[in-house]
């Protein structure tokens, strides 16, 4: 199998003006909107199990009544009718079922060492007087202070299993994400979905500990449980599998991957899922999420270091810091999607209070979609399979992936409902602007 240098073909889709009549890709909404309270857009795609991922598969998107989004429909649900005493009640009922009597280790904490994993982990140790183990799928490219943080974590009190794939075999998955569907993060979601369950199994604590339900980011109210789905970690076949967007088969027998180097992205099956009785639990069903309260909570409780730069693509520096490729991973959301790590960031922040929808507006003015320059060398050579004694060079028409190189392939995922092209360069159709 040859992988093709992808362009941009259809240019005319791009410059007429009517946006209605556009084509759309992923199963875009045809028309973007935002959110009138939070400023989320309608192109928002829900978590889903990453294992079946496609680039021709249509997705899910965050759900809007009256021009206002599910996620912050949930805020007002948790506002008015949730009783969190009542839930911490249930919080210590579980955690009493599983609570063991002679120390072992009882409940698993998956994270990097940020601030939302600190913050679980710590608390479900101090507060609760549980035995967290931690686990850590690695970042593709730590940075400094992500692994300083990474290691004040433990400082406080915690073992880790950090597991560590192939750097090679990780990269080359990785470059087939980024070209099948432009989502350079996909290989390391799939391992850190799928590792800390594996690893449950094998050291027998079936309670494992997560931050967020994904319904606090738009994911439907109805997924707002105590359990993660089942489906988010499971699959029903494991040789029934999709890996950077290819099925598992053509990677063994097209890409010559054996099953050791896949396995880190393989998830269980339902049957082992259920066979081991593991909870996948989210923080998030018994207190009132506040991710910047959890920061403040970290570093009053740990040697935790804010990134010392700005974060490229938005304005904040202690979310999601860990990995190089982030920045990469967040430009790429605002090619296909429209929206660009400011403005994830705005909406939440908008929707916990912290600021207000007019700030917001100004902040995605200023930041969302800045161009990743500050890793990009790094990563790109990173993901381009040069060394001549590297066997899957062979596997691409070009195997060095260079800034121009990138940028037609990020072309060529722009959907015509969203962007449209001016003298100027790209720009989005309906700006938040126009709310
Ligand atoms: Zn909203």
């Amino acid at each position: 199998m040859n992988i093709k240098k992808k362009t941009l073909l259809e240019i005319e889709d791009f410059v007429l003006s009517e946006a209605l009549d556009k084509k759309t890709k992923y199963g875009l909404k045809q028309e973007i909107k935002y959110c009138s309270n939070c400023l989320m857009s309608n192109q928002r795609p829900n978590m889903c199990a990453e294992h079946y991922h496609t680039a021709d598969k249509q997705k899910d998107f965050i759900k809007f009544e009256d021009d206002i989004c599910d996620a912050c429909k949930l805020v007002k649900k948790k506002n008015q009718d949730i009783d969190w005493k009542k839930r911490e009640f249930e919080l210590i009922d579980l955690l009493d079922k599983y609570r063991s009597r002679n120390g072992s280790y009882d409940v698993l904490v998956p994270g990097s060492g940020g601030k939302d994993s600190f913050y679980v982990a710590h608390i479900l140790k101090y507060k609760y007087k549980m035995n967290p183990m931690t686990c850590t799928f690695a970042p593709n490219k730590y940075t400094d202070w992500g692994r300083d943080n990474f290691y004040s974590w433990l400082d406080t009190g915690f073992s880790n299993y950090l597991f560590t794939t192939n750097p090679m075999v990780h990269s080359f998955i990785t470059r087939l994400a980024l070209e099948n569907l432009l989502h350079p993060f996909q290989p390391w979601i799939l391992g850190q979905k799928n590792f800390p369950t594996k690893f449950a199994t094998k050291v027998k604590i079936p309670l494992i500990f997560y931050g967020e339900n994904p319904a606090e980011y738009g994911n439907p109210n109805s997924n707002y449980y105590d359990d993660m789905l089942m489906e988010w970690h499971a699959c029903e076949n494991a040789e029934d599998i999709f890996v950077s967007g290819f099925h598992i088969k053509d990677l063994i027998k097209k890409f010559k991957l054996n099953n050791s180097e896949l396995e880190p992205y393989v998830p269980l099956t339902y049957d082992n899922f259920k066979d081991n009785n593991l909870k996948c639990v989210a923080w998030s069903y018994f207190e009132n999420w506040h991710p910047q309260r959890n920061y403040y909570y970290t570093v009053e409780n740990s040697n935790f270091k804010p990134s010392p730069e700005r974060t490229l693509g938005t304005y904040s520096k202690y979310s999601s810091i860990d990995d190089k490729i982030d920045d990469l991973h967040y430009y790429t959301s605002k090619i296909k999607f429209g929206i660009g790590r400011t403005h994830y960031d705005v909406a939440q922040e908008i929707r916990s209070g912290d600021i207000t929808k007019e700030e917001g507006i100004s902040l995605i003015k200023k930041f969302d979609g800045e161009y990743p320059s500050r890793f990009l060398n790094e990563i790109l050579d990173y993901l381009s399979m040069k060394n001549e004694k590297n066997r899957f060079a062979s596997f691409f028409e070009e195997p060095i992936i260079d800034k121009s190189y990138f940028d037609d392939l990020c072309d060529s995922f722009r959907s015509p409902n969203i962007w449209k092209k001016t003298n100027d360069g790209w720009s989005l159709r309906k700006s938040v602007d126009y709310i």
